[in-house]
């Protein structure tokens, strides 16, 4: 990439959430292999982030790689509407199989956010078919759902600036973000909250809508267990649907292929993304119940109101199919618990540094929250001279790196990351 590449890029490309007038550096990355990003520059840095959940199988698994191309010589893109084919019918019969056997019908769309549309907006339909107005969701403080404005709706009203849509938003219902830690005692008066807003407002509420076990980007906390299988109940109890957006934590992440077997639970709906196609392509899928999907079915408008232009898309359908045949082959839960036994090795140790406030794992996610928020330009200038890629966010410092990483690189990881902490001109003041 040239010096002009980059400043084009600095004058005309928004990046995810940057300004375009005092926009962050960004690296310019020319490959991307196994658990290594390549920069233009050849410098290779270990990669901590998984691109966001996604790639966790690594970067160019060759498995992956030829589904894809196999598929682009066959079939790149045809539309869903009045046609099926080979691709979506494999991926969302191994979906079917994979998830809790109540969750049968899937709803394909092109990334988290829309499978989180679509999971309310079938939430809305259920009601509406069914006779009754209800059109509210009751969620957790400290959530993140995605960026479109029904998922912003019961994203965290602080974290993603309810402020800035006042009078566009919908009103939902948020309880206080839980408390009892995934590792910690359960205390029976962590729910107390939620269930007096639920019991409020029974008969406004469309669907409970949150992310099972770990809150990720709204802040990287893990909570108890208990919460899903008090919530699951108090659901069934008044009728509530339970939506799980697992866009972040399905696929292994956590040590168990979805973060609701932690409980034992089953949501009505789920959401995933992110991790499906591997990381290689935008994909996500809305599995419901049978009862669910045909009620919608039978309401007034006879059908799901949903369907987007690149559903069921062939490239992403054929490349998610082979990642979640390399998961069947079951290396991950090997994979993710020499993670998760290394992280809590690396990390529970620097508990101790006053610079920190907090340290969690579960899995393959290892949390350090300092007590001052990282200056993100010189942090991240220090993790890439440093030979890793890790991208903090406000006060926390994360890592989820690919399941093929080995114990050398992520020791890399674990060792750029406890440097980092001695460094108080990475934090601001
Ligand atoms: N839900 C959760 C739990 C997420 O972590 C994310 C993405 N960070 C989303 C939804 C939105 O997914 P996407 O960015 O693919 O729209």
């Amino acid at each position: 990439m040239t010096p002009a590449d980059l400043t084009f890029d600095r004058q005309h490309i928004w990046h995810p959430y940057t300004s375009m007038t005092q926009p962050l550096p960004v690296y310019p990355v020319a490959r991307a292999d196994g658990c290594e990003l390549t920069l233009d520059s050849g410098e290779k840095l270990v990669d901590g982030m998984s691109s966001w959940w996604a790639a966790i199988h690594g970067y160019g698994h060759p498995r992956l790689v030829s589904a894809l191309q196999e598929q682009a010589g066959r079939m790149a893109h045809v539309m869903f509407g009045g046609i099926t084919h080979q691709p979506a019918v494999d991926l969302c019969r191994r979906l079917v199989e994979m998830t809790p056997q109540a969750l049968e019908c899937v709803f394909l769309a092109d990334s988290g956010s829309v499978a989180v549309e679509v999971a309310m907006k079938m939430a809305l339909q259920y009601w509406q078919a069914r006779g009754e107005a209800r059109l509210r969701f009751l969620t957790l403080r400290n959530g993140y759902h995605g960026d479109t404005f029904g998922a912003m709706s019961v994203c965290d009203p602080d974290n993603s600036m309810h402020s800035l849509w006042r009078g566009y938003l919908p009103d939902n219902l948020f309880a206080p973000a839980p408390t009892s830690r995934f590792d910690g005692e359960w205390d029976e008066r962590d729910i107390v909250p939620f269930a007096r807003l639920m019991a409020a407002h029974r008969h406004e509420i469309a669907a409970v809508i949150l992310e099972p076990v770990v809150q990720g980007a709204g802040g990287m906390r893990l909570y108890h267990p208990e919460w899903l299988r008090r919530i699951r109940r108090m659901c069934d109890r008044e009728g509530i649907l339970l939506i799980a957006d697992e866009i972040a934590t399905g696929f292994g992440r956590t040590g168990e292929l979805f973060a609701c077997q932690h409980a034992g639970i089953t949501p009505d709906i789920l959401c995933l993304g992110k991790a499906l196609t591997g990381g290689t392509m935008t994909l996500s899928a809305t599995l419901t119940t049978r009862e669910v999907a045909d009620t919608i079915s039978n309401g007034e408008a006879g059908c799901f109101m949903h369907g987007p232009t690149f559903m069921g898309n062939p490239l992403a359908c054929a490349v998610a199919s082979e990642s979640l045949a390399i998961l069947a082959e079951g290396h991950w839960q090997g994979q993710v618990l020499a993670i998760e036994t290394q992280l809590r090795d690396a990390l529970l140790a620097l508990r101790d540094n006053p610079q920190v406030a907090d340290v969690r794992v579960l899995g393959a996610i290892g949390v350090v929250e300092s007590r001052r928020p990282v200056n993100m330009a010189a942090i991240q200038r220090f993790f890439v001279d440093s030979g890793v890629w890790i991208r903090p966010f406000g006060r926390l410092i994360y890592l989820m790196p690919p399941y093929i990483i080995t114990p050398e690189q992520l020791t890399r990881l674990t060792d750029a990351l406890a440097r980092a902490l001695q460094k108080p001109e990475l934090f601001q003041s």
